[in-house]
């Protein structure tokens, strides 16, 4: 009997973010990109989630490669976690992402722990029994690649992030004749990106976006700050172009977006860095109106240099009436808010604040539902898999390749932790593992473990509470205390006559346990443990919250 080929989304099936899929065959395994998710626990200390890697650990002399269709965090950001798992086989990316991949290693001082195979899209590779071709896409930074994978099942594609734009800034398009090819040969297997399926109008094409620029840094009366992505190395060489071409200057603000244009540079995508850059602290020698800003923090992050702008904290940049501030990139769901505070924030420096909402000043980097039809039509495949998008996403767009003639039951909708089989003539969910993430405190990568998280939370939401007894190691008797410690709980004018109802509840549980000492000499009571017990039932009586409780005796 053949072998199986076993599918296995860690990452990225069910969210945007934390994209990691693995390919297995027999003895040999791939992973297809291995990213992060930027966690909405932050305000818990959770700086982001990864991959839950064991099912690779197990299989560590198997796995032979990463490839990584492009550099955003989503798809590189986990591979310095895998790497200090111990799984650490060449990583295979376009030469951009590879830059972009170099300088995370860096970070976390493991350059030295991989090999770097930089491949140019259009090229391809081998193994035992895989042969990827990789293929040029468009997408929202440089250097995007869709895998088109020769198994000893079948061909297999996995679109990594793409759409189609048919005039993109670089000459660099989708290699549409190369997936028309891949279905005249036959693809069984088609696991593409889900993102913008709920979108119905194609995407708007850079060369758009370029013409829009142009307008309006002409029209400037006063500065000028564009805010997106530091990944997207395309819109920055735009604005750099276009300045140029306008006899303006450019200064960057934020070390990401300082590090993407020296590396867009390196790689040959940015050629005028040398006429047009200007430093940050030198835009005062020239006029306002001839000065642009590229800016990082879109997403209103904490401490980010928009951000900053915003609440007029900038060292060099304070906005006044007529300047400009365009906003070109999305509004990332769940950061909204922080983003329309920031917008607020800079209406009120004096700022004309421009963002997608009212003008075409940004288009997303993933196929729309017209866009996501054509991949189906022209790679025909047997089976289906939707990936990279919330549930939902993948929902609709299993819908849409059964209504563009997949046959229905062989579209799968799958969830983190599916093991799928493929074999020539059969695709099935084999077994589903435990969802398989990992929250992560810390750049330094610390997992933190649910619990520490429940306590948090705890500790967050209902306060806590310290009862703190001495006790005399030799008597056992207790000979200072309680004394009670809140934190968190209750309004300053309660917490007095709190804090000495406690008391008289602790000293009631000593009698107790004294009584308890004298008559049997080995208390066998655990005093912490119904002191616990005895303050949450009260202050919960109290306040209406169970606090987190913690009573210590200390032996002496
Ligand atoms: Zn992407």
């Amino acid at each position: 009997m053949s072998s199986s080929l076993r599918i296995i989304p860690l990452g990225g099936l069910g969210e945007i973010g934390m994209n990691c899929m693995v390919l297995e065959y027999e003895d040999e395994i791939l992973i297809v990109d291995c990213g992060l998710l930027f966690s909405d626990l932050s305000h818990f200390g959770v700086e982001f989630v990864i991959p839950d890697f064991t099912y690779l650990r197990e299989r560590k002399d198997k796995v032979k490669a990463i490839i990584a269709t492009h550099g955003h965090e989503d798809h590189i950001g986990a591979i310095p976690f895998l790497l200090k798992a111990g799984i650490s086989p060449p990583i295979h990316a376009s030469n951009f992402t590879t830059l972009m991949l170099r300088e995370r290693l860096k970070e976390y001082g493991l350059e030295d722990r991989v090999t770097l195979r930089p491949f140019k899209p259009g090229e391809s590779f081998s193994f035992k029994h895989f042969k990827v071709k990789t293929v040029s896409v468009n997408h929202s930074i440089v250097d995007a690649a869709a895998l088109i994978i020769d198994t000893p099942v079948g061909k297999i594609i996995h679109t990594g992030d793409f759409k189609i734009d048919p005039t993109p800034f670089f000459g660099q398009t989708i290699d549409l004749q190369a997936f028309g090819k891949a279905g005249d040969d036959g693809v069984l297997l088609l696991m593409s990106d889900s993102t913008n399926v709920e979108r119905h109008e194609h995407t708007i094409s850079e060369s758009v976006i370029y013409q829009k620029f142009e307008q309006l840094f002409a029209a400037a009366q006063g500065l000028t700050v564009v805010s997106m992505f530091a990944s997207n190395v395309a819109r920055m060489a735009q604005v750099l172009e276009i300045a140029e071409k306008a006899g303006k200057r450019v200064a960057l603000a934020g070390r990401s977006m300082e590090q993407n244009v020296r590396l867009g540079a390196e790689v040959g995508y940015i050629k005028n860095a040398a006429n047009v850059l200007i430093r940050l602290e030198d835009i005062d020698a020239y006029p306002r109106d001839k000065v642009i800003v590229l800016s990082t923090g879109s997403q209103g992050e904490y401490r980010s240099a928009l951000i900053r702008i915003a609440n007029g904290e900038h060292g060099q940049i304070k906005l006044q009436e007529g300047d400009l501030v365009l906003m070109s990139s999305k509004f990332i769901p769940g950061n909204e808010k922080a983003i329309g505070r920031m917008i607020n924030s800079l209406f009120k420096q004096g700022a004309e604040v421009l963002y997608e909402a009212v003008h075409d000043i940004h288009t997303s980097g993933h196929a729309t539902r017209p866009e996501l039809q054509q991949m189906i039509e022209l790679t025909r495949p047997k089976f289906f898999l939707p990936i990279h998008g919330e549930y939902r996403h993948m929902v609709h767009h299993a819908k849409l390749a059964r209504e563009t003639k997949v046959a229905a039951e062989n579209v799968l909708v799958a969830t983190n932790g599916a093991v799928l089989e493929l074999t020539k003539d059969s695709f099935r969910l084999v077994e589903q593992m435990e969802e398989p993430r990992v929250l992560v405190e810390g750049r330094e990568g610390n997992e933190m473990s649910r619990l520490v998280l429940k306590d948090r939370r705890q500790i967050g939401e209902k306060g806590i509470v310290f009862s703190l007894m001495v006790r005399n190691i030799e008597t056992r008797r207790i000979i200072s205390g309680p004394e009670i410690i809140t934190r968190g709980l209750a309004h300053e004018d309660r917490e007095g006559f709190l804090i000495e109802e406690a008391k008289k509840i602790c000293m009631k549980k000593l009698a107790a346990y004294e009584n308890d000492l004298r008559r049997t000499g080995e208390p066998q009571m655990d005093i912490q443990e119904e002191i616990r017990i005895e303050l949450r039932r009260f202050f919960f009586a109290n306040t209406g919250k169970k606090p987190v409780v913690l009573p210590m005796i200390l032996d002496l």
